[in-house]
């Protein structure tokens, strides 16, 4: 974590204390607020899609959340942060995760609505994890992209209490009217799933 830390005295002050173990959301730097850096998964590097690719909201107030909808990117991980940066492209998700070393952009806030599900209802209700590959080349869906979403997605559900199971963790051609077919028939749903299980506990 390379942010600025503003409050080390507060910081010394929490650790000193007899509660250790502090979650991340609580310290008063990782509040969102104005801090446009501020991201929600605290692995995660922000990253931010244009506004104009995404609908400013307040969920889990305005809009409660109960989805987590995977995605297979069909570009390279670089060249989606730069669709989702671009006017006039319609598009965004809040998080894509690297396929080479697993490494999370988060580009809209999960308060925020992402414009990657093609359904307007299913947007307001869910985030959008977007993974680096093709639907027809499995070599891109490595370990390392599997353990980091799977620890993203485990921390939503914990977070917004969604149950992990494939009834709330989606893809995306279960999105009703979806003509996509990704994450494809080589995402390993089975290996996912018990991925998310173990790091949920
Ligand atoms: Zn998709």
């Amino acid at each position: 974590m390379e942010r600025a830390r503003p409050l080390p005295s507060r910081r010394r002050l929490l650790k000193g204390a007899a509660l250790t173990v502090v979650p991340y959301a609580l310290l008063p730097e990782a509040r969102a607020g104005a801090d446009t850096h501020a991201v929600d998964h605290p692995l995660a590097e922000w990253q931010p899609a244009t506004s104009a690719n995404r609908t400013s909201a307040n969920r889990p107030t305005s809009h409660p959340i109960d989805l987590v909808i995977i995605h297979v990117t069909q570009t390279s991980y670089r060249k989606t942060l730069g669709v989702f940066r671009s006017p006039g492209k319609q598009v965004s998700a809040h998080y894509v995760v690297r396929s080479r070393d697993g490494n999370i952009a988060q580009c809209v806030r999960e308060a925020d609505i992402a414009w990657h599900a093609g359904n307007w209802d299913y947007n307001t209700r869910s985030i959008g994890i977007e993974h680096e590959g093709w639907v027809d080349r499995p070599a891109y869906f490595t370990d390392v992209l599997y353990e980091q979403s799977a620890r993203l997605t485990a921390d939503i559900c914990a977070k917004y209490a969604i149950p992990r199971d494939r009834a709330h963790i989606i893809a995306h051609y279960e999105v009703p009217g979806s003509d996509h077919t990704d994450p494809g028939p080589h995402w390993d749903w089975e290996r996912y799933m018990r991925l998310v299980e173990r790091a949920g506990q």
